[in-house]
């Protein structure tokens, strides 16, 4: 149960998901540099991350805001021809 509770407060390692509930920088942890989640140092070492995280929730957004933007700018371009009358 205490893991349920523990997920539902977000309070786990995106990267090997395990539970943690003591203060998260008594263990070493450290924080996504966008949603400042904490991961475990270890896990992030594993995945060959230097100095800087970024959590895959967050990269996923990352790539899909530059996506949304390249869209964006396309349309601009489309408009910018459909109102030349
Ligand atoms: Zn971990
Ligand atoms: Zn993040």
């Amino acid at each position: 149960m205490i893991t349920v509770r523990l997920w539902k407060k977000a309070k786990y390692c995106p990267i090997c998901f395990k539970c943690y509930n003591k203060k998260p920088e008594d263990l070493g942890m450290v924080t996504c540099s966008t949603c400042n989640k904490w991961v475990h140092k270890e896990c992030i070492e594993s995945l060959g991350f230097g100095g800087v995280f970024v959590c895959h929730n967050c990269q996923e957004k990352r790539q899909q805001t530059m996506k949304q933007n390249l869209k964006n700018a396309g349309q601009l371009r489309a408009a910018g021809r459909v109102s030349v009358v």
